[in-house]
């Protein structure tokens, strides 16, 4: 990325790389996670509801902790940035960053979606997920990852010059403001983040630059969650439709998405209790 030549290393060179790499968290003290017992609970569920989210557009739902949701292929391959808040303060809402640091730069089965500080719980747990086959290729690229933003309008006409109305941050800004009666202004401002869902992505090797390639997704396949608190989420089916050629363009092949909505069996989740929020004190030392 830079022109100029880099500077000469110094003698120990070899040593300062040698370091060993450690995991930044020790993420084995994090609360344990739920998940034999919804492996369990989704066993006896029953669908309540569904949405389809059109192609290039946004949509929204909500989920009451405790119940799961599906984001289901139809149709065509297709990528979608979902975005979560906790559906009774919007000011809390799922973060990206840490959820990469907790877990992975993509996510599959078990891993959980946490939310931004100073909230900092678990929002919702990964319960199924039909790609979790796919891994890593070889490319060094995985699927659903938490490591991009989202395509937005404003990035498009840095580098294009021109008004693109259906990127994912515009179809998330279009459905937050419907959805919770919200100005267009106001609804922009919480959109945040995204989880790049079916996203087949990684960085390259020579360059370290952020990649897609087409998603593997296929008419059938779904990612499904369980809601650890009560949640309003919103979905934009990418225009860059499988994220296998562009984005932010009208040209590419896109398909609708679908979210279904599902609640246990009663009894089936005795003894758990929805996550609090971060137990920590806010006070910040003074
Ligand atoms: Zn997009």
């Amino acid at each position: 990325m830079t022109d100029t030549a880099p500077s000469n290393p110094p003698p120990d060179a070899a040593d300062r790389r040698a370091a060993k790499p450690l995991i930044c968290y020790q993420v084995d003290q994090l609360p344990p996670s739920n998940l034999a017992l919804y492996q369990q609970a989704r066993q006896g569920m029953r669908k309540l509801t569904e949405i389809t989210v059109a192609p290039r557009e946004g949509g929204t739902f909500e989920v009451p902790a405790g119940s799961f949701f599906r984001i289901v292929s139809v149709e065509g391959a297709q990528v979608g940035d979902l975005n979560l808040w906790y559906a009774h303060d919007l000011r809390e809402r799922f973060f990206s960053g840490k959820t990469r640091q907790l877990q992975a730069t993509h996510v599959s089965t078990g891993d959980r979606l946490w939310s931004s500080l100073p909230g900092l719980r678990p929002m919702a747990t990964i319960t199924h997920d039909t790609l979790d086959w796919y891994g890593w290729d070889e490319d060094g690229a995985g699927v659903h990852d938490v490591i991009g933003t989202r395509c937005d309008p404003y990035t498009n006409y840095m580098l294009n010059g021109v008004d693109y109305h259906h990127c994912c941050h515009s179809n998330l800004t279009r459905a937050l403001a419907a959805a919770a009666d919200i100005p267009l202004t106001e609804a922009e401002l919480h959109v945040h983040d995204v989880m790049n869902v079916f996203m087949c992505t990684g960085f390259t090797n020579d360059s370290h630059q952020y990649f897609m390639k087409a998603s593997p997704v296929r008419p059938g396949d779904y990612i499904e969650f369980f809601a650890e608190i009560d949640l309003l989420g919103a979905l934009s089916t990418c225009p860059g439709g499988d994220c296998g050629s562009s984005h932010s363009d009208d040209s590419t092949p896109c398909y609708p998405l679908q979210v279904e909505i599902f609640q246990p069996g009663a009894g089936a989740l005795q003894g758990w209790i929805s996550p609090p929020r971060n137990g920590y004190s806010g006070t910040h030392g003074t």
